[in-house]
């Protein structure tokens, strides 16, 4: 047996209800490909608030830095909300971690599978064929940057370094390498300075690249495209502000937010896994959070961090299985809950 330890962050809202459908699940794969979990449960995000003042403790962040792999569920709620820039906030924590584990590359797969086109808001021939990657920028720009405020005025800066675009646009390569070698830069290099050191570096990335077809794509244009021919796309690689917004809009393409996993990398092989969407508060403790983006979170984990590929490959094909078989949670306008569709997914994977 293969021992590895991974820190569990369920965090606030659905964040707990998603995460032990995914362990249960992960539990069967991990068995049979020779793995053995150590799950360490710690606080983070508005449920550490109430009992640390802080939405990350120093403490939990070195379990994190010392761990295989950091599985997070979803932060925050309306009991944490505050525009009081000196009260803790539960997303103070998601930018602790990224900062803290050095987590640079946000990667998010959006591949809507056949049986659940009709439940996406585009048309059955816009969504066709759909198989693409968003690479986010994760620790720098608008959201590192200094902010502050001056008497009646509010500022937030967005830089960039050269080291800072150059390796997040490795990584997209890199990706685009193992799938249809097509990446798609998106800059606001129109308008922004730190827009054209973007577009100058990734220029510079691809050229070390000549295999990969390289396009540039202004932000705005690009957010137009993605509704207009999504599966024209293989590797999107963006900014943080960019990716943030970007990330989502893809997101929509499968119909839920209640499918979408994220991956979030450094240099090292530790990780940060966790579903796209957030903690859902409306539906919290009703039992009726999809669990899907969450286990398929799992499955990028065991892939990318934990060396259990076969695992990741089975967790994957049991989701898509459960689906095709109407597996479908309410956000899908189906009406099994949380535990059920866990039910299933276990019963698939036992067979
Ligand atoms: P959200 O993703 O929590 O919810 C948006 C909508 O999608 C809601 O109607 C919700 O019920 C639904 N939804 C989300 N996940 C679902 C699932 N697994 N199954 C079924 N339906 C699902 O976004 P929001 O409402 O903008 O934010 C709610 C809270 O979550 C806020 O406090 C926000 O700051 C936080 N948030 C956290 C993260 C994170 O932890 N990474 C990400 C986004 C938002």
């Amino acid at each position: 047996m293969r021992e590895v330890n991974v820190v569990v962050l369920p965090g606030d809202g659905i964040g707990p209800e998603v995460i032990s459908e995914s362990i249960r699940a992960v539990e069967i794969v991990a068995k049979d490909a020779d793995l053995s979990i150590t799950w360490r449960e710690e606080l983070m995000g508005g449920c550490s608030i109430d009992v640390h003042g802080t939405a990350l403790t120093d403490e939990v962040l070195a379990a994190c830095q010392a761990s295989d792999a950091v599985f997070l569920g979803a932060v925050g709620g309306p009991k944490w909300d505050t525009t009081d820039p000196s009260k803790p906030r539960p997303e103070q924590g998601l930018l602790g971690l990224r900062s803290g584990m050095q987590l640079f590359a946000n990667l998010r797969p959006v591949k809507p599978l056949e049986a659940l086109w009709d439940a996406s808001p585009l048309r059955r021939d816009r969504i066709a064929g759909t198989d693409l990657l968003v690479v986010r920028e994760l620790t720098g720009g608008i959201y590192f940057g200094a902010s502050g405020r001056d008497g009646d005025s509010a500022f937030d800066t967005c830089t960039y370094s050269r080291a800072e675009i150059e390796r997040v646009a490795e990584v997209a390569f890199a990706a685009a390498n193992g799938r249809r070698k097509k990446v798609a830069s998106v800059d606001k290099a129109n308008v922004l300075e730190s827009s054209r050191l973007w577009r100058e570096v990734v220029t510079e990335v691809g050229a070390r690249h000549p295999e990969i077809e390289l396009e540039h794509i202004l932000v705005d244009n690009a957010a137009m495209q993605l509704i207009n021919r999504p599966s024209d796309f293989d590797v999107i690689v963006t900014e943080n502000l960019f990716g943030d917004i970007l990330s989502d809009e893809a997101a929509m393409i499968t119909g839920s937010i209640g499918l979408l996993p994220s991956a979030s990398l450094g240099t090292g092989v530790a990780g940060l896994y966790e579903p796209v969407h957030g903690s859902a508060p409306d539906i919290a403790g009703k039992g009726w959070a999809n669990p899907m983006a969450t286990v398929l979170s799992a499955a990028l984990m065991l892939r990318y961090s934990l060396g259990a590929p076969e695992a990741a490959d089975r967790l994957e094909n049991a989701v898509a299985e459960a689906l095709n078989h109407g597996a479908w949670g309410r956000d899908l306008g189906g009406e099994l809950g949380t535990t059920e569709i866990g039910d299933r997914l276990c019963a698939l994977l036992a067979r």
